[in-house]
């Protein structure tokens, strides 16, 4: 299996009715940057920077963070990488925040893009790295956990002024800077063509989505498999959001967990999610799915099924059905 993963890496990534996809990696620290390249993918859709501040005993300071970047994007070479912004608190705790407060509900709380707008020394001084380290190349920040479209605005003008900042001391500048955000707040579901003309991507962050339009603890083992992602619902959601992304030409992609599952990185690609971002080890067996499915087939065999009111919501038995037929 792993030789012909490997064997699958140089293949052109083309359905087999002739629809292009892109694969790329999920990665949050330097030593997942050789799977890069042995994986094949296309470039990092995902770094989780709050990596580096969970492996510490105090908060990076400006010039680790800075090198820690400068490392990513010289491993990277021209692939392109997706840096995120700080994705702190909910499931990512760090101990030696004392100001963060007890809460009841973190995953509902003081969170990511929320703690980054409330404490804008720290959104800043992760900016200011990422925009040196990218001097002379193309910039691309993901927000995490946005939830009204003002956030972006927000954290656009904070960046701008470290642009503007940068420039006045004559420090090298990004050729392109991309601004994106995570679509993981089911909020923005109902705001989505303000959503995609205030930003440069949008990625969907499918655990916490699901997450949150289910009401089911991500980490909860005894709810875990209660409820099916592969559901009319959830598939109906995201249709919405691969559509309103393409009627603003602006670019979707899916970084959660559901990427990097064969079954379900076809039922994505389906309904229009053609770029997906997944742990290296998946990137093989994706490709393999994805090279060997008639996307227009399945297409119309989820559009019937996500049409139709019957009473069963999960889709997954005439998925599988279709991928064991083909
Ligand atoms: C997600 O929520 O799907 C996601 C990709 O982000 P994380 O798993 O880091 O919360
Ligand atoms: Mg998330």
């Amino acid at each position: 299996r792993q030789q012909e993963y490997r064997d699958l890496r140089d293949k052109p990534s083309v359905t087999r009715d002739g629809e292009a996809f892109h694969l790329h990696m999920n990665a949050g620290l330097l030593v997942d940057l050789p799977q890069l390249d042995e994986s094949g993918a296309e470039g990092i859709g995902l770094f989780r920077t709050e990596l580096q501040f969970m492996v510490a005993d105090t908060f990076p300071r400006a010039e680790a963070q800075e090198s820690l970047y400068r490392s990513v994007i010289e491993a990277a070479g021209p692939k392109p990488v997706i840096f995120r912004s700080l994705d702190i608190g909910g499931d990512k705790v760090l101990p030696y925040f004392r100001s963060a407060p007890h809460e009841e509900n973190p995953a509902l709380g003081w969170r990511a893009i929320r703690l980054s707008l409330d404490r804008p020394g720290l959104f800043r001084t992760q900016m200011r790295a990422l925009l040196k380290a990218s001097a002379g190349r193309e910039l691309r920040v993901m927000l995490p956990m946005v939830t009204d479209i003002g956030e972006i605005e927000q954290a656009r003008s904070i960046i701008n002024r470290e642009v503007q900042h940068l420039s006045r001391f004559g420090h090298g500048l990004p050729t392109r800077l991309h601004i994106g955000a995570m679509l993981e707040v089911p909020a923005l579901l109902f705001d989505l063509d303000a959503l995609m003309k205030a930003v440069d991507f949008v990625s969907i962050g499918s655990n916490d989505l699901f997450q949150f339009l289910t009401a089911t603890d991500r980490g909860n083992p005894q709810i875990a498999a209660r409820f099916e992602p592969l559901s009319r619902p959830f598939l109906r959601a995201l249709k919405s959001v691969a559509e309103a992304a393409a009627r603003n030409g602006v670019s979707l992609s899916l970084c959660g967990e559901l990427a990097g599952k064969p079954l379900s990185a076809m039922a994505l690609a389906a309904i229009g999610i053609r770029d997906l971002s997944m742990s290296a080890a998946s990137i093989g067996p994706v490709k393999a799915a994805l090279l060997a499915t008639n996307l227009a087939e399945l297409r119309a065999v989820i559009d019937t099924a996500i049409e139709n009111d019957g009473i069963a919501t999960d889709m997954q038995p005439v998925i599988r059905e279709f991928a064991d037929k083909h």
